[in-house]
């Protein structure tokens, strides 16, 4: 089991800059900007830094460069961004895990050089799938062939570890070709594997497309079979499951995921950006040219905040907790909230039990195998439980 102590935290900073917007896609993103853009972003994001007054105690353990598509930004700015980070907080970089998503096909050997250089050293590729047409069908801007290079071109340039991201449940995907997405990532011999299931996000051009009958997702049992598939052969090549979504080598799991369903601090820089801390949430403003004028009139660029009550984070403690392969521990819940996960949630964890969806293993509560497929109704159990 992996632990994460409760003084780690961790930094989140958005980059919403995409060539092209994916079918599928909900995320806080926009198309059609260039240099001059990046450039009053990235000056944003060091303002907004800046204007933060209090600090989480403990260690940073992770910065995140999440997208969009933050490759699409020079390495220099990454070099200023973290260099603000460390001037700061007082730290060196050293040991702290500093994650970039990319997308195939932005970047190359030379530029993921300048990248390791200016701090970068965990790449994350949205690989997606492993045949061109579905790629083009949910209009991604690369190819399988990129994805190779991608790879190959980290590697060369230095960096140890590296994520792909595959979405299983693609409109028309076989079991067959999905098999075939993870032979093809498998070949690569990466550190660490996200599988996803699509979803499906009302608003988006996929919602339209499947709504109008012009293509369909596969039927529920056949993703729950694409889920267990890759389960299998994942492990089968030596990875380990270590979240419901996320295989890894050993000691290659990504920290700042784990932060997240440990409910460990997070700060977020970046227009949408959401952070935690302290029963706290809050979130930056969404639009980036609301973001960016905001903090250029002396703005914090903060949209909004709620306070999780402790019912709200004990439920949110659990499901995320349930994600782990390992589930959550008992003693770690009662340290934390001074209460057992029964004394709280006995009548939700009776009615799982009785289900099969979860067990008890030591001192630990975790999903079944039964649980694992049926996770997001338990999930929801415990948003609800009172
Ligand atoms: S690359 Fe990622 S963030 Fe950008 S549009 Fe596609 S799915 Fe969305």
């Amino acid at each position: 089991m992996i632990s994460s102590p409760l003084s780690d935290w961790g930094i989140y900073i958005h980059i919403p800059f995409c060539r092209s917007r994916c079918t599928y896609c909900d995320f806080n993103t926009v198309t059609g900007m260039g240099e001059d853009d990046y450039a009053r972003y990235v000056e944003a994001l060091l303002l907004q830094w800046d204007r933060i007054s209090k600090m989480p105690s403990g260690h940073v353990v992770s910065i995140f460069f999440g997208g969009g598509t933050p490759s699409l930004l020079e390495p220099e700015y990454f070099k200023q961004i973290l260099g603000a980070v460390k001037d700061k907080l007082r730290i060196s970089l050293e040991g702290v895990e500093v994650t970039m998503e990319a997308n195939p096909g932005t970047i190359d050997e030379k530029r993921l050089r300048e990248y390791r250089r200016a701090g970068v050293n965990r790449l994350s590729l949205g690989v997606q799938a492993w045949q061109d047409h579905h790629l083009r069908r949910i209009n991604r801007t690369h190819t399988v062939l990129d994805a190779r290079q991608g790879v190959e071109a980290a590697r060369l340039a230095g960096f140890d570890n590296i994520n792909l991201d595959l979405i299983y449940g693609l409109p028309q995907q076989t079991l067959a070709e999905w098999e075939e997405s993870l032979t093809g990532v498998l070949g690569l011999e990466v550190d660490h594997l996200s599988l996803y299931q699509l979803q499906i996000e009302e608003g988006t051009p996929l919602a339209g497309q499947l709504q109008r009958g012009r293509l369909r997702v596969p039927e529920d049992d056949v993703s729950a079979d694409m889920a267990e598939l890759g389960r299998k052969r994942l492990i089968q090549a030596g990875f380990i499951p270590y979240e419901i979504s996320n295989y890894c080598r050993p000691h290659k799991h990504s920290r700042h995921n784990r932060l997240y369903w440990t409910l460990n601090p997070y700060l977020a820089l970046g227009a949408g950006a959401h952070g935690y801390w302290n029963a706290r949430r809050w979130w930056s403003i969404r639009g980036v040219k609301q973001y960016v004028d905001n903090l250029q009139n002396g703005g914090d660029g903060i949209a909004g905040e709620e306070r999780l009550d402790r019912l709200e984070e004990m439920r949110e403690y659990i499901w995320l907790g349930l994600r782990e392969e390992g589930g959550f521990s008992r003693r770690r819940f009662q340290d934390r909230f001074s209460v057992s996960p029964e004394g709280s949630f006995g009548v939700t964890l009776g009615k799982l039990g009785r289900q099969g969806l979860v067990e008890r293993r030591s001192d630990y509560i975790l999903l079944s195998r039964r649980g694992r497929e049926m996770a997001n109704y338990v999930f929801r159990e415990f948003v609800t439980a009172s």
